[in-house]
């Protein structure tokens, strides 16, 4: 590819300084509603990969060190400058990813809300101590960090992914490798300027841009005690098993397909408010959004409803006032997204509404596809079994709650589920019987806030641990159990498990 030299270059950053790739692989960073060149992005070489996870190791020495206080501190700062900040990220994330402004800062803000979760790293790494487990001899626990951690981005969250993966390994006292998406790596450079800025020493964080054979190099390279990887199913599963073959600690967040559930006793007005926000927001590209909607018993008669609600969305680029649903990321993601449409059409699902090439006046080039819904859809059917990633939505129908909780426990994925109900009978019943790692009663995107962990399970998710809240405490650290007994001066003791034997 030849560049304009006018066009920005998206750097790297190595040891503190942020520096331009000498690599020859370069790509374009697009505005997706108009396809204006915002940057180009190195796909940086095999030595500039190597120099990176080096520096990281060399900072990991001192960095592991630095007391928690200390590491704490960088934290609160740092969640101050990305609140003095929000209004310039979300007009880079919503440029270079096409969200709304609205949903540019949301995606920025639940970012912010990990950062303030590490700010409070001195009450999470806390080891256990029990006294006299044998006469004179305590056990205790050791929470320690691992050393370099690698972090693979999807395109989707460009802020709140990235900052769910380095501020929590750098608390706990890791150093990092961050690998951003290629499609949209602008803000996340941003929101990296500003944690150097923060006081992130030299070393401890790090970043270098590419593709695949970027990642690879992270799943082989000795030097990367753990990986925690966001994208799609296909990449996350050979993420896992590369990584995990060369004795890393790996977790993978992955694709999903969530149902909401309605049943007839629910709040009519709020619940098809909710769902065409969750199914169409964002462009559905959220790996939360809700793609299946089960109309149960009496509530399949508010279909017509539900099609007018998603007829009224305003398709037009982030950056508009009043827009509800902007650009695909990309042409490729589009033509994609059309494609699984008229597969869907054409396996006997009915196209109830057809949002591909809505007309968007002054964006004639925007990779736009409209609200979609589909009902009469079976679970044989590609719009069924395929992740789409697009404002589309399938609807079914069941008789009876169970046959609505049977057909979300088939479907392979647990990212996300919700009921609507007035029930809390029903509310109770679901939350025991559904197989789905995050639940929302009347909540259709229930994503946890940090203070607890993602949980998405199955086919969603690889790994044990989440990506933030408590669980990434246990996924960045190595737990080392102390057992210590101190003699006095003049005491005369016997071997530790005779003392426990004997008493
Ligand atoms: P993707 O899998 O295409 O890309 C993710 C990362 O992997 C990128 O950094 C990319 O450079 C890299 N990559 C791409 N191809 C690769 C390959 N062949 N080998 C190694 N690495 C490769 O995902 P995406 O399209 O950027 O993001 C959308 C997907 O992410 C959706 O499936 C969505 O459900 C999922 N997602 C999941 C969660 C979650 O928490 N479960 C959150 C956000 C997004």
């Amino acid at each position: 590819m030849t560049h304009s030299s006018s066009i920005p270059s998206i750097k790297l950053l190595i040891d503190g300084q942020f520096v331009e790739s000498t690599t020859t692989q370069w790509r374009d960073v697009v505005n997706p509603a108009t396809q204006q060149v915002l940057a180009r992005v190195p796909f940086a070489t095999e030595a500039e990969m190597h120099a990176a996870v080096a520096s990281a190791r060399e900072a990991f020495k001192s960095w592991r060190r630095t007391p928690i206080g200390a590491r704490a501190r960088i934290f609160l700062r740092y969640q101050q400058l990305i609140r003095e900040h929000l209004k310039e990220l979300a007009a880079i994330l919503s440029a270079e990813q096409g969200k709304t402004l609205a949903d540019a800062e949301g995606d920025v803000l639940r970012g912010l809300e990990v950062v303030e979760h590490a700010a409070g790293i001195g009450n999470l790494q806390l080891g256990e101590l029990a006294n006299n487990v044998a006469a004179g001899v305590d056990t205790y626990t050791l929470l320690q960090p691992l050393g370099v951690c690698a972090g693979i981005t999807p395109f989707n969250f460009p802020a709140m992914i990235p900052l769910w993966m380095f501020p929590m390994a750098i608390a706990t006292g890791n150093t990092f490798v961050l690998k951003p998406s290629e499609q949209d790596p602008m803000v996340t450079m941003r929101l990296v300027e500003l944690a150097l800025e923060a006081g992130i020493p030299p070393g401890v964080l790090n970043v270098v841009h590419g593709g695949a054979e970027a990642v690879n190099l992270l799943c082989d390279h000795p030097d990367i005690k753990a990986i925690s990887f966001v994208g799609s199913t296909r990449v996350g599963s050979h993420v896992y098993q590369r990584a995990s073959q060369a004795g890393k600690r790996v977790q993978c967040m992955m694709g999903a397909k969530n149902h909401a559930i309605v049943l007839p006793d629910a709040h009519k007005e709020q619940t098809l408010a909710n769902l065409a926000g969750a199914a169409f927001g964002a462009a559905g590209q959220r790996c939360m959004a809700i793609s299946v909607a089960i109309l149960v018993g009496a509530a399949r008669a508010w279909l017509p409803e539900l099609v007018e609600k998603a007829r009224t969305l305003k398709v037009g680029a982030g950056s508009e006032p009043g827009t509800d649903v902007g650009p695909l990321i990309s042409r490729t993601a589009r033509e994609r997204v059309e494609g699984l449409i008229a597969r869907g059409a054409a396996e006997g699902a009915e196209l109830l509404l057809d949002g591909r090439h809505p007309q968007v006046s002054g964006y004639a080039d925007g990779n736009f596809v409209g609200p979609t819904l589909f009902s009469g859809v079976t679970a044989d059917m590609s719009i069924y079994r395929e992740e789409i990633f697009g404002p589309v939505l399938c609807v079914m129908q069941a008789e009876t709650l169970d046959e609505a909780i049977a057909i979300v426990n088939a479907n392979p994925h647990g990212n996300g589920t919700a009921l609507f109900t007035r029930s809390g009978a029903a509310a109770r019943h679901f939350q025991e019987e559904i197989d789905v790692g995050q639940v929302g009663i009347n909540v259709p995107i229930p994503v946890p806030v940090p203070i607890f962990s993602f949980t998405g399970s199955r086919a969603s998710k690889l790994g044990d641990l989440g990506p933030y809240g408590k669980q990434v405490v246990q996924f960045y650290t190595q737990t080392k159990t102390v057992t210590a007994r101190w003699f006095d001066e003049n005491e005369v003791g016997g071997p530790v498990n005779t003392t426990i034997t004997l008493k």
